[in-house]
């Protein structure tokens, strides 16, 4: 069977998203991402094993161990610049597989008092990512908790990473049409039996403050992240209250009014949106003026966005590399250097990547955002 042959059965969440649909009408495009990426039983994170070779995508701790480790040495920096705090939590938002979280705890082993000093917070909303992420952090000897969401971690000093994290939060599309926005939602084709993008019959409510019509060519699309927003409010308001840094690495631009952004992926391939829901993974690109607006807002100072090779080679991406290869064979050279161009150059992931710092006030300049 191929994987077109699968799309046009519908999955347990399309039947019942299609019925729901007929009986109510058209869902946000942001309820239909949170269903199919979150749905306790049948959503995406929850039912599929999503990252790696044989799932549907990877990321950059999967493809090289130096990312993690760099990101693992700056954290102990930010430590030591926060004043090297006896009890702080460090936060992982969406660990995914835990890679990430083991290759900072292996890199801050040189901190031994960073270690004494951090309880690990894993926010994971997938039990499945969970029971790996445990499996994985089991033998690192140190105090691990989960949470739900960032809100329910008890309040201390923190340094917060979150790796492709902020792409997957559910967001809403409004369309230019010939009398001003319409919300692009999720509806039905004419047979009724298929997922469509429809737009709303009625304008969207003015206090969304979309932009200006005018100087928008009719059929544009404008995405809001409001979920992300709010996830950084929460964030920048911790660090506020009670101190410390976060690390926000995911791909996105600059400015609004980018278009659209939603895609789709199974099995390393672009996949329609609306096929399969609860098979694929569902992202959007990540607005980074919004997200420092965000921060802005709520007291926070922010750093960057940096693009993710700049950022990784101001950490000494390239020192690390050397060492790494020492006394190594030939392949298993090839391979390092491989992982390594993939996650920092600009043809790869190194550019469409950005990194954004956000910080209590007061704090200096954080290593990898000063040219
Ligand atoms: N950071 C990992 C995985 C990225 S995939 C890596 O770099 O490999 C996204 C991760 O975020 C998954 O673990 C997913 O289950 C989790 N996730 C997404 N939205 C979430 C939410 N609202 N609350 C908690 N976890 C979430």
């Amino acid at each position: 069977m191929t994987e077109r042959a699968t799309a046009h059965e519908a999955t347990p969440l399309e039947e019942r998203l299609i019925a729901l649909i007929k009986s109510r009408g058209p869902i946000t495009i942001a309820d239909y991402m949170e269903d199919a990426l979150f749905h306790p039983h049948d959503g995406y994170y929850t039912s599929q094993a999503p990252i790696g070779a044989k799932g549907d995508f990877t990321t950059a701790p999967e493809i090289s161990q130096i990312f993690g480790e760099l990101i693992g040495l700056w954290l102990v920096q930010s430590w030591t610049e926060m004043g090297a705090p006896q009890a702080f939590n460090l936060v992982e938002l969406g660990p995914g597989r835990g890679v990430l979280m083991q290759d900072i705890l292996r890199a801050a082993k040189l901190r031994p008092a960073f270690l004494d000093a951090a309880h690990v917070w894993l926010v994971e909303t997938s039990g499945r990512l969970r029971h790996e992420q445990q499996r994985r952090l089991r033998g690192a000897g140190i105090a691990t908790d989960w949470a739900d969401s960032f809100t329910d971690i008890p309040p201390a000093p923190s340094l917060i990473v979150a790796n492709e994290f902020f792409d997957c939060l559910p967001i809403r599309q409004f369309v230019r049409t010939a009398t001003g926005w319409r919300e692009r939602l999720v509806g039905l084709d004419a047979s009724g039996d298929s997922l469509a993008f429809v737009e709303a019959a009625t304008p969207p409510l003015a206090t969304l403050s979309l932009p200006d019509t005018d100087q928008i060519a009719k059929g544009a699309i404008y995405e809001t992240g409001e979920a992300a927003e709010q996830m950084v409010d929460e964030i920048a308001s911790a660090l506020v209250a009670h101190g410390g840094r976060a690390l926000i690495i995911d791909y996105g631009h600059l400015g609004a009014g980018a278009g659209e952004t939603l895609q789709a992926v199974r099995r390393h391939a672009s996949w329609p949106v609306l096929a399969a829901p609860g098979r694929a993974d569902i992202t959007a690109h990540v607005n980074f003026d919004r997200l420092i607006g965000a921060a802005f807002g709520a007291g926070a100072a922010a750093h960057g966005p940096v693009p993710q090779g700049e950022f990784l080679e101001r950490l000494g991406l390239s020192a690390r590399l050397e060492r790494l290869c020492g006394g190594k064979s030939p392949a298993e050279i090839a391979d390092i250097f491989a992982g390594a161009h993939r996650i920092s150059a600009p043809s790869a992931m190194g550019e469409l990547f950005k990194v954004v710092c956000l910080g209590a006030p007061g704090l200096a300049e954080p290593a990898g955002f000063r040219a």
